[in-house]
């Protein structure tokens, strides 16, 4: 362990403010070892101790989250930015995972075949993995570890979570409240840190699996780097997700809810919608719709229970954003430039006649900005969708059934809403992208989130009555 005085510490902003409310210490190898051998340590025991049991923790610790979901909501408001309701929306579709997790001894049950052979039965069961870890982002610094940690736990793998260090406090009030619910000490633990500490989980080898969710560049390399070195990696990656509005769709109720998936979060979301493909005579009169409403939001601090809007996670991220509006040849309709204060604010953002070269179309910008692209015809704002290097999440709007269905078959996108801008899938189903958006196998929580934290054994078994003549032919069901 190194002095206090020689380790790297990053800071943590208060978006709406500018200022710097702590500083936090970043782990480094010999901080990543300690935790995973403390997991290590844990794991026999947990993985051995009844499913009933680990449900209960599972159960206890739901009614934690209930408790103290007001904290809980504060905390990420006061370090991400987003409002406080918005933040407790994240608490409650996390604690859905939960929820889900509290179930999981009907969702390890095995399977068992009698009699798949004369006096031959055949069963399967699965496994915990060992230690299994999470690297996390900083835009839903509560829901995106609870898509992982919950069904990692109850499925009896310890698990290290690396969280964002730009708004990484939630993470250790989680870990009290494992503490609280029961959670025996070594099997949920957190590590705060940048690239060194998800370096050395990487290439741990005492780390069976990652989980990741990022942006597109990190997730290909943990990818990389995290099944070079043998571990089982999922790594959801970053997004440009459209809507389709079609010319029969109820222009109104697809501006406000275009408006909310564009510029809620403040357009820090991986499912933020952030280009409408106005498909035929539509275009101008949503244009006109939308701009009414980005011109009403009201953008202010998150702990303003009056803002409907907070600031951006970084002034980084605030340049990098202002610089694409700098930039456009895009018609700026909405210009969200130029906000009072010394908060990280960037107003929204309405961008019309985007053509799919622009960098505005091709970049994850990851802002308050939304594009609007025209397209002639339903097939040609699918082609132009399906052409886009991330694939996470899209939807149409329409008053069609056929237009809808086409749609849901010809997309080649890994979640999609009809009439539902963000369609993030509920916990009992699982959630990904395709394309650049998903590197690995599986999608993340939900039936694959069970299969990803666990192994598989078929057993044959024979109890013979009576000596059985063996043969050297290879064996056939008799
Ligand atoms: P990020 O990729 O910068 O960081 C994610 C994690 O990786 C953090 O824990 C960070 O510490 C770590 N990290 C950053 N740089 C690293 C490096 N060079 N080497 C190793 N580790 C590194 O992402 P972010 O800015 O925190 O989050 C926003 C991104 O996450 C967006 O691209 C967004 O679309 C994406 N996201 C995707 C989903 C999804 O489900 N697909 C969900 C939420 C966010």
């Amino acid at each position: 362990m190194l002095e206090l005085e020689t380790r790297r510490t990053a800071p943590i902003y208060d978006p709406a403010t500018g200022q710097v409310q702590r500083e936090l210490e970043l782990a480094d190898a010999a901080d990543v070892d300690a935790a995973v051998q403390a997991a290590k340590a844990a794991f026999g025991g947990w993985a051995d101790t009844s499913v009933v049991r680990r449900a209960r923790v599972m159960f206890k610790f739901r009614e934690l989250l209930v408790e103290r979901t007001d904290e809980l909501a504060r905390i990420i408001a006061s370090e991400h930015g987003k409002t406080v309701e918005d933040a407790r929306g994240e608490v409650v579709r996390g604690m859905e995972v939960v929820e889900y997790a509290c179930g999981i001894a009907e969702l390890t049950k095995g399977e068992f075949s009698d009699q798949v052979s004369t006096g031959v039965d055949l069963h399967s069961f699965r496994q915990p993995l060992g230690v299994c870890v999470g690297i996390t982002p900083f835009n839903f610094p509560i829901m995106v570890p609870l898509w992982m940690h919950p069904i990692a736990i109850a499925t009896g793998n310890t698990f290290v979570l690396k969280p964002s260090e730009r708004d990484p406090s939630v993470s250790d009030v989680i870990a009290e409240l494992y503490r609280e619910a029961g959670l025996p000490d070594g099997v949920f633990s957190v590590v705060h840190g940048d690239k060194v500490a998800v370096d050395a989980l990487l290439d741990h080898p005492d780390v069976a699996a990652v989980s990741f969710v990022g942006s597109t560049p990190i997730a290909k390399y943990v990818h990389e780097r995290g099944t070079a070195a043998g571990k089982r990696v999922q790594a959801l990656g970053g997004a440009k997700n459209h809507a389709i509005v079609m010319p029969d769709a109820d222009l109104d109720f697809a501006a406000d809810h275009l408006t909310a998936a564009g510029f809620g979060s403040a357009g820090q979301r991986c499912m933020a919608i952030s280009i409408a493909v106005a498909v035929g005579d539509t275009a101008d009169e949503l244009v006109e719709k939308l701009r009414l409403k980005a011109t009403a939001i009201k953008v202010g601090p998150g702990l303003d229970p009056a803002s409907e809007m907070g600031p951006v996670i970084t002034a980084d991220a605030r340049d990098r954003i202002v610089g694409y509006i700098d930039r456009t040849d895009a018609d700026v309709v909405v210009d969200g430039r130029g906000l009072d204060g010394d908060g990280f604010f960037v107003g929204p953002t309405l961008l019309d006649n985007v053509t799919t070269e622009m960098e505005v179309y091709t970049d994850e910008i990851f802002g308050p900005v939304l594009g609007v692209v025209r397209a002639d015809s339903l097939e040609e704002a699918i082609a132009l969708i399906n052409r886009n290097a991330f694939a996470n999440g899209t939807a149409i709007f329409t008053g069609s059934g056929q237009a809808a269905r086409t749609f849901q078959r010809d997309i080649q996108v890994g979640m999609i809403g009809i009439n539902v801008p963000i369609p993030v899938p509920m916990s009992f189903y699982s959630f990904g992208g395709w394309k650049q958006s998903l590197f690995g196998d599986h999608h993340i929580h939900g039936p694959e989130g069970v299969r990803f934290y666990t192994r598989g054994k078929v057993v044959t078994t024979r109890w013979p009555d009576a000596p059985e003549q063996a043969h050297l032919n290879f064996p056939t069901a008799r």
